[in-house]
């Protein structure tokens, strides 16, 4: 059978069973065309409450168009008991008033039904049963029967996909009906070369047709045939690479078909929408559609149509990457059409799972190659996200470096400065405890180490400590007659003297002016005026340089013993080494007195 296309099932729309006297006339095979095609279901049920109501008293011939519109309907509905009920009656009519009219049309439903179901010739059931039926009345007097089974013959041939016989007798039948006036008569036989011209694949000749038909339908008055015929002239559509025309055109067919219960034609039309989604670059809408429309004919038992939906479904679901699906179909195709031909359906199926087979390798490679893309890609992105840590590293590697750097320098500026600042404070220090002149301790520095001396209370009676004053005679006259420096100079060399002639235990200062104390710790009476005389005797021996040379300098001292009986009182152990000073001065000079004891 074509591939989804639509034979026309009408007889003449006009309801006419109201009308008793609507008896045995030709034109009463015409009686139900239209509605058999847009109400079937509601034509059955009307023909059989018509058969039911009148039984016997029916005139032969207005029974058998009531049954050749009732088979029609249920052949449109897919109702096979309205089918075998209405055969039955026409065989018992045939055999009952010896009616050949009777018996071609139930000859005409069986070959209709047998090709619709996809059983072919070789069940003896498709075009020879037209043929045969046709036989029957083609000597028939009546010329409205004659155009009648002409057609049916154009019809049949048209339907089972034979182009070369359906041609002609079509066009017969197109001139029959237009000799008749029948403007439904010569839809349907252009309708049915439409059939015809696309299976020889001559699209362009098949839309013409087509479109010729849709107007003759429409010039009828019969919108919905029209819009039947839409659903044709979309699939030569789609064969044309129009798909955007042919998907209006087979929803509005469609939609016509689910109202009127046509669940074999919207099956086809389904299919259709399907193929047309694909075409416009749908592939998975179209196929969970064509998948839905399968199941559909499977639940409805539709075998014949089956594998037309099949073959749609082989193909979307292989153009949705479905391969699996698609060998499936294309298995389950091959069972319907090589049954009986085992050898032959093994070796299709060999070639058919060869290509599969293949099929799957190029797409598994496509995929092998996506994923090492893929991991290629992922490498590329994690060697950048790498090198950008390494990156973050080193800044911060640097960052770190610099801080501890700075903190480096600064803590090393601030050692510096601390270091500087301790030697100034020392300098400092020593300063103050120092005598600038000389060099040697000044007041202060005496002062506290004599203090100290003192502080430790330990004092021994035998080794008392002692303190020797000693004052430069004379002085102002240096300084009067040779002047203040050279003053200066005498008392650098004296105290250079007493500081190299002092021992390990004493300590040089200079107290004032032209005076200096010479502290011994732990120092007798009799080491002590050793001492002294040492240090009187050496100084008046000196031996002066320069503008300074020829004078004699001599020293006066005073020397003092503490022996720890009164701690803390250096003014008394001073007065008491001023006293003796004093007298050595009052008693001449350049001499050594101790303090009474
Ligand atoms: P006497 O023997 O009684 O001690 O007599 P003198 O002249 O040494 O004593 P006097 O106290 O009358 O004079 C001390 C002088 O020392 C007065 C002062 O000008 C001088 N003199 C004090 N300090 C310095 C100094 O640093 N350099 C110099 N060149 N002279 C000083
Ligand atoms: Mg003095
Ligand atoms: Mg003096």
């Amino acid at each position: 059978m074509r591939r989804g296309a639509k034979v026309l099932w009408a007889i003449v729309g006009l309801w006419l069973l109201a009308t008793a006297a609507a008896a045995a006339t030709d034109a009463s095979m015409n009686l139900l065309r239209s509605v058999a095609v847009t109400d079937p279901h509601g034509t059955i049920a009307k023909v059989r409450r018509q058969l039911d109501d009148h039984d016997a008293s029916l005139p032969p011939a207005q029974e058998r168009a009531l049954l050749w519109g009732m088979g029609t309907a249920a052949i449109n509905a897919n109702d096979d008991v309205a089918l075998t009920e209405s055969l039955l009656r026409l065989d018992n009519l045939a055999n009952a008033s010896a009616d050949p009219v009777a018996a071609a049309t139930a000859g005409f439903l069986r070959a209709r039904h047998n090709i619709a179901n996809g059983l072919g010739d070789s069940d003896g059931g498709g075009v020879s049963e037209a043929l045969l039926a046709a036989d029957k009345v083609l000597g028939h007097g009546d010329r409205q029967i004659l155009v009648w089974a002409r057609f049916q013959l154009c019809d049949a041939f048209a339907l089972d996909e034979k182009a070369d016989k359906a041609l002609p007798a079509c066009r017969q039948a197109e001139s029959d009906y237009a000799a008749l006036g029948d403007m439904y008569g010569v839809a349907d036989a252009l309708n049915d070369q439409g059939i015809a011209l696309m299976s020889l694949e001559r699209f362009r000749d098949a839309a013409i047709a087509f479109q010729r038909a849709r107007a003759r339908f429409r010039q009828a008055g019969a919108e919905e045939l029209a819009t039947m015929v839409g659903d044709n002239l979309a699939q030569v559509y789609l064969r044309m690479g129009r798909p955007a025309d042919a998907l209006p055109l087979s929803r509005a067919s469609l939609k016509d078909e689910l109202r009127a219960g046509r669940v074999s034609d919207s099956l086809f039309s389904s299919a259709d929408i399907a193929r047309a989604e694909a075409a416009l670059g749908h592939p998975q809408e179209a196929y969970a559609r064509i998948r839905q429309t399968v199941a559909r004919a499977r639940a409805a038992g539709i075998g014949g149509q089956l594998t037309d939906l099949l073959k749609s479904e082989s193909e979307l679901a292989e153009q949705a990457g479905q391969l699996k699906q698609a060998l499936a179909d294309v298995r389950e195709i091959l069972a319907f059409e090589h049954a009986t031909d085992t050898p032959h359906l093994r070796e299709m199926e060999a070639e058919l799972e060869q290509r599969y087979a293949a099929r799957e390798k190029e797409l598994q490679i496509g995929q092998l190659e996506r994923s090492n893309r893929l991991k290629d890609l992922q490498l590329k992105s994690a060697q950048i996200e790498a090198r950008a840590t390494q990156q973050q590293q080193r800044l911060v590697n640097l960052i770190v470096m610099l801080v501890v750097g700075a903190l480096l320098a600064i803590s090393l500026l601030l050692f510096q400065l601390w270091r500087g600042q301790r030697r100034h404070a020392a300098e400092l220090l020593a300063q103050t405890l120092r005598d600038p002149l000389t060099g040697i301790d000044n007041r202060r520095a005496f002062q506290e180490r004599a203090l100290a001396m003192l502080d430790t209370c330990e004092v021994a009676a035998a080794h008392p400590h002692a303190l020797l004053l000693i004052d430069i005679d004379n002085f102002k006259q240096i300084n009067d007659s040779l002047g203040h420096p050279q003053g200066d100079l005498v008392l650098l060399t004296i105290a250079g003297f007493l500081s190299r002639h002092i021992d390990a235990a004493c300590h040089l200062a200079r107290i004032g002016g032209e005076e200096f104390a010479v502290l011994c710790q732990a120092y007798g009476h009799d080491a002590a005026m050793r001492l002294a005389e040492v240090l009187r005797q050496g100084v008046a021996g000196l031996a002066l340089e320069g503008e300074l040379r020829g004078l004699r300098v001599t020293i006066s001292i005073g020397v003092a013993q503490f022996d720890g009986v009164r701690c803390h009182d250096l003014s008394s152990w001073m007065r008491a080494a001023d006293g003796a000073l004093y007298s050595a001065k009052s008693g001449g000079r350049d001499r050594v007195i101790a303090a009474a004891a």
